[in-house]
């Protein structure tokens, strides 16, 4: 439709602020992601470094102990906390209270990334969603732990960001995936306007509809990133702006276009067949660079 604003990279350098010469970490932000389990730890550790890469003062990686074994000779920079594990080797719901706290003192945080759904893990996504006011970007396996209760995500007092594909999006719009391809503008503006949230719906041309019916369309990426921990990269992208004060909107369009440009300078260079996610990961600080 006529009203979809089109996102291009010459509409960067307005959205990604100015360090103050003067600041220290503390200025930049405290994010918090909790990710990964035991099978999908990359997505944690891709959520983690992309986040680093994108300015956040201190980025820490909540997981399953084994998971956080696994990572953190990668992790350098990040702060790790290690959760207690079921047998499963997902994140036990016992660790609620220590979740709660350190969500408490963030500034923002990601959930879902290859967090895996089970009992366990829907009790704690849902707990924590329902309680806290921390602005959330919720991926993955957290979106698909709110499917049987979407209404939480209306009802929570902190600011949301969801980033669906569309068969996550399908989970919880109630849609199929043909019903939301065949116009995917306003499937996801009416799923922001009625529940009030941000909505990355990925896939060739993202969409970003906001809670008051703006619509952006996405003009950068291509199918060379139609590959598992893509899209991890992005929610730790958008979660690192977020954590830095960056407001929903202005955080998701500045995270998807860039991601996107990442995965275009990658597929130049490595071809849409060869690149990795690892690879958007790099080429971050690298388009950062013609943006400052
Ligand atoms: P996910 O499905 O969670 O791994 O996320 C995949 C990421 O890659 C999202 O940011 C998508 O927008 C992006 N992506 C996947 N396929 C394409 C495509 N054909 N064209 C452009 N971007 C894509
Ligand atoms: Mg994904």
């Amino acid at each position: 439709s006529s009203s979809v604003k089109l996102l291009k990279w010459e509409n960067l350098p307005a959205l990604l602020p100015k360090r103050d010469p003067n600041a220290n970490k503390g200025d930049f932000g405290k994010l918090l992601i909790l990710a990964g389990r035991s099978g999908m730890g990359g997505a944690a550790m891709m959520a983690t470094l992309s986040a680093l890469r994108c300015g956040c003062g201190l980025t820490t990686l909540a997981a399953a102990s084994s998971v956080i074994n696994a990572c953190f000779p990668h992790l350098m920079e990040a702060v790790t906390l290690s959760l207690a594990e079921t047998k499963d080797g997902a994140v036990s719901s016992e660790s609620l209270t220590l979740l709660s706290e350190h969500l408490s003192s963030s500034t923002a945080a990601v959930i879902g990334c290859g967090l895996g759904h089970d009992e366990h893990t829907e009790k704690l996504v849902r707990s924590l969603v329902k309680e806290t006011q921390t602005p959330l970007v919720i991926d993955a396996d957290g979106i698909n732990c709110l499917a049987g209760d979407i209404n939480i995500v209306q009802t929570a007092k902190a600011p949301i960001i969801l980033t669906p594909h569309p068969k996550e999006f399908s989970r919880i719009c109630g849609k199929s995936v043909a019903e939301i391809e065949a116009d995917r503008e306003q499937a996801a503006s009416q799923f922001a306007q009625q529940y009030s949230v941000h909505l990355v719906l990925k896939g060739h041309a993202t969409v970003i509809a906001l809670p008051d019916g703006t619509v952006y369309q996405n003009t950068t990426g291509n199918a060379g990133m139609a590959k598992g921990g893509s899209g991890d990269v992005l929610a730790g992208m958008i979660g690192s702006f977020l954590a830095q004060g960056i407001a929903s909107e202005k955080a998701a369009c500045l995270a998807v276009c860039l991601h996107g440009a990442c995965g275009d300078r990658c597929a130049q260079r490595l071809s849409e067949y060869g690149i990795l996610a690892r690879d958007l990961i790099q080429e971050i600080p690298l388009l950062l660079r013609e943006l400052e």
